[in-house]
């Protein structure tokens, strides 16, 4: 290899750190950010392996696009401001031109998620990516899967299964005649948006909230299960993009809908006399009891099987 382990961090990874809160980024054996007073901070770490995670063919920008946003959807969900990332990478064979395509989906991703790269590791062996983020919110007004009540609404971000029918798109499981429809739900998958601000201007108003990486009702289920209460979706008022109409056929929708993973939106609840936030729905209700049901059939086994994990 050319390049040392030194240069090769030094070129790629050492001018993403920039912000207000770092007092140090890379360079030393430990980076120092401000922390502020009366905040709690928050870490949450996400791993992606190539073949498992992303297609080996996958393109280096998005590889690295996603992995930041689906990092840093943890910290949307938990309604922190973001702080700081640090990425351990474990690279085959240090390929200067798929490094410069991986920094720039790193660089965008960075500033669109508002993390600063401060630090991280990097080793050769096959692709794996590890985002580690951080994030602050003050102490008590953290956003967690449970504190939904009986009564309250039941809400999402976006649309969903756009990602899963992008994926499928990918994979030639579905076609599309639109190229642009197909441009839309591809770049859901690949490049997904973290709703970093609406987990932070949700902090003072929902009772209960998480990211939607495993697919609404798996989702759903943790957090009616942390929350202990019901959660009834009903079907007709589930968000769905013009291009997923498109593309995915009316018999096909609920199973994208439903159990399509990797959209990232955020799913909450809301007090009843709570107003919706732009760009969100309200997709059911929180009721006593237990489990998830949508139009009143319990979603508990059959909508979890599908098969791309
Ligand atoms: P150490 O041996 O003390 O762990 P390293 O040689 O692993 O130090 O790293 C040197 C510096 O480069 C550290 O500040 C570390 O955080 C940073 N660094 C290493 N790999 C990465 C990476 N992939 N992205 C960002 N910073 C990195
Ligand atoms: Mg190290």
């Amino acid at each position: 290899m050319a390049l040392t382990e030194f240069d090769l961090i030094h070129q790629f990874f050492s001018d993403m750190g920039a912000s207000d809160h770092v007092l140090l980024g890379v360079g030393d054996d430990a980076a120092i950010i401000d922390t502020t007073d009366g905040w709690v901070l928050h870490v949450s770490t996400d791993t992606l392996t190539e073949g498992v995670h992303f297609l080996p063919d996958c393109a280096a920008p998005d590889i690295a696009y996603r992995a930041v946003m689906t990092a840093a959807s943890d910290l949307a969900a938990m309604g922190a401001a973001p702080r700081a990332m640090v990425l351990a990478i474990s690279l085959p064979e240090p390929d200067t031109t798929w490094l410069e395509a991986f920094c720039t989906g790193l660089r965008d991703a960075s500033a669109d998620a508002r993390l600063p790269l401060v630090g991280g590791d990097t080793t050769r062996g096959p692709l794996v990516i590890t985002v580690t983020v951080m994030g602050e919110t003050p102490a008590g007004q953290c956003l967690l899967r449970s504190g939904a009540a009986p009564g309250d609404r039941l809400c999402v971000s976006g649309t969903l299964g756009d990602a899963a029918a992008g994926l499928s798109l990918l994979q030639g499981e579905l076609v599309a005649s639109d190229p642009a429809n197909a441009a839309f739900l591809t770049a859901r998958f690949l490049r997904p948006t973290a709703r970093i601000g609406l987990g932070e201007s949700l902090r003072m108003s929902a009772t209960a909230a998480i990211d939607i990486s495993d697919g609404l009702i798996a989702d759903s289920t943790h957090l009616a299960r942390k929350s202990g209460v019901a959660l009834h979706i009903d079907h007709r008022q589930l968000p769905r993009s013009t291009a997923f109409c498109a593309v995915v056929e009316p018999s096909q929708q609920l199973h994208y809908l439903l159990s399509g993973g990797d959209d990232y939106e955020l799913l909450f609840t809301l007090p009843q006399s709570t107003a919706l936030p732009e760009g969100c729905t309200e997709i059911g209700r929180v009721m006593a009891g237990s489990g998830v049901s949508c139009d009143g059939m319990p979603t508990g086994k059959g909508y979890d099987h599908f098969g791309h994990r």
